[in-house]
């Protein structure tokens, strides 16, 4: 089979497994494995995803703290509201039903007290270096894995993206705000996905938008903030900036309204991309709320 013919195969699936699936599911254990296999990305709270994809289904920066267990950041915008802002849209046991983890980052507000001991511990886990690793394995976890640029899990290629968390001048003045990475999924059935972790627009995320021309980009873009430095993650502006460099990308905005310091909000977001005239190529899921690929 030739590349042409094969990816005219699979555009043609692609096309009639959502169709087939939506018509009746629930009918039978069949129709609810099509279901199943139909790539989605769920929003859950903060940067927590479910993503559905390439038959395997993802959990990504597990918080799954009740809301208002711990105490705002200190120092930084809004620390007297305690965090989780918000409950969980779904129960726990049906956000830990997955496959893998993937944790691109060891702060609070993506793998937590809840995650640790919710979650079962032969897992596989995917950390982002032999640091974090060890810190998740000390948590009692087995099959601790260090996701690379040629990392795989049943047919999905993940690939490791760098960010960073904050300018040059914020991780000088915090820093342990430390190291954070993002995650490339591709399989020969699916669009290619970027998730971009805890970033903000910088050269890791132009070269990982241009090395892999994702179609679909996952962007923490809460704004969240520390008093008197620029924001740790996205903003309306480095949303704006991922648009300019992959104009046709569908762009799904997370990491908002879950935390004390995420000073955008999902509203504001919309209107900026309005205004700016990409609100066509974004989404703004609301917790619990999925998204076909
Ligand atoms: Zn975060």
């Amino acid at each position: 089979m030739t590349d042409s013919s094969k990816e005219g195969f699979l555009i043609t699936r692609r096309k009639t497994l959502p169709a087939l699936s939506m018509g009746i599911i629930g009918m039978t254990t069949r129709t609810s494995q099509a279901a199943r296999q139909q790539a989605t990305v769920t929003q859950i709270r903060n940067a927590t995803l479910r993503i559905n994809y390439g038959g395997v289904r993802f959990l990504v920066d597990p918080m799954l703290d009740d809301q208002g267990t711990s105490p705002g950041f200190p120092g930084s915008a809004n620390s007297e509201r305690r965090n989780p802002l918000v409950p969980l849209p779904i129960p726990v046991t049906d956000i830990i039903d997955v496959d893998a983890v993937i944790v691109t980052h060891l702060h609070t507000d993506h793998w937590d007290g809840k995650a640790k001991a919710r979650l079962g511990k032969s897992l596989p886990l995917f950390a982002q270096n032999d640091e974090d690793a060890a810190a998740i394995r000390e948590a009692g976890f087995k099959d601790v894995r260090v996701l690379t640029e040629a990392s795989e899990f049943n047919g999905v290629k993940l690939v490791k993206t760098g960010g960073q968390h904050g300018t040059d001048a914020t991780l000088k003045a915090v820093p342990r705000l430390g190291k954070v990475c993002g995650v490339v999924f591709s399989h020969p059935s699916e669009k290619t996905l970027y998730v971009a972790g805890d970033t903000i627009w910088n050269g890791h995320v132009e070269q990982a938008i241009a090395r892999h021309q994702p179609e679909v980009i996952v962007l923490n873009a809460g704004k969240a903030t520390f008093i008197g430095l620029d924001p740790i993650i996205m903003g309306e502006e480095d949303v704006r900036a991922v648009h300019r460099a992959a104009p046709k990308a569908t762009l799904i905005a997370s990491h908002m309204e879950a935390v004390n310091h995420c000073i955008l909000s999902r509203a504001d977001l919309r209107a900026f991309a309005e205004r700016e005239g990409f609100v066509a190529n974004l989404r703004v899921p609301a917790d619990g709320e999925a998204i076909a690929l």
